[in-house]
């Protein structure tokens, strides 16, 4: 049965680094896309302790549809429909202008599923640490600072779901003088 769970993570990393095979980060070294995807789940293992196999492939395969060309009906017949949901949770409207999409998340952020706000935690938490390691190319400093004054809002809209995580987001809303 282990043997199982392993083949099931390994499909989905392998999916995640094909469908974002030609995508950068922002940060100043363009960092390959997949390596977040990758960060956010190990992050839910190794600093949360979480085992459960539908969050780890959500996260791994979480920013797919928002950032490539897969579609959810794919997501649905490779990986079934719980991984799916989760992923759809996490996924913005990409239709909607930004600044919507960004209220939206704060929005919605209380109502989600336990499954989705540990993966929107963990993604919080990994963009929260690359962007205290530097400014993303071509943002300025103002505009980090209200990407972490952003992010408090939808963090504070997914308490009380993963102590681990929210310390460490806590950390930084501190060290920023958020909190
Ligand atoms: P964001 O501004 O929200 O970009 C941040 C996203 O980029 C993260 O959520 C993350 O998403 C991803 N990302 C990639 N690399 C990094 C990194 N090194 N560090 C942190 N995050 C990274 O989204 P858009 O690029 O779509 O920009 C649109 C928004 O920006 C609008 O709200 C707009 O108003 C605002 N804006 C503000 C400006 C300003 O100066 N204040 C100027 C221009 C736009 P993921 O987890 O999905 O990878
Ligand atoms: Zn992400």
């Amino acid at each position: 049965q282990e043997g199982d769970v392993s083949i099931e993570l390994i499909e989905c990393v392998d999916f995640a680094a094909i469908k974002h095979r030609n995508q950068r980060r922002k940060d100043s070294d363009s960092t390959p896309y997949i390596n977040h995807p990758v960060g956010v789940a190990r992050i839910l293992t190794s600093e949360a302790g979480i085992k459960d196999l539908i969050v780890l492939q959500a996260a791994l395969l979480h920013d797919t549809v928002e950032d490539t060309d897969t579609t959810f009906e794919e997501l649905e017949k490779k990986f079934g429909k719980a991984v799916t949901d989760v992923v759809r949770e996490v996924t913005d409207d990409k239709s909607l202008p930004s600044e919507e999409r960004k209220r939206l998340q704060i929005v919605h952020a209380p109502t989600s599923s336990h499954e989705a706000k540990l993966v929107k935690l963990a993604d919080k938490l990994y963009n929260l640490r690359d962007l205290c390691k530097g400014t993303p190319r071509g943002w300025s400093s103002r505009r980090c600072e209200e990407y972490f004054k952003w992010s408090k809002k939808v963090v504070d809209g997914l308490r009380g779901n993963c102590p681990a995580i929210e310390k460490e987001l806590d950390k930084i809303f501190i060290a920023k003088g958020l909190m």
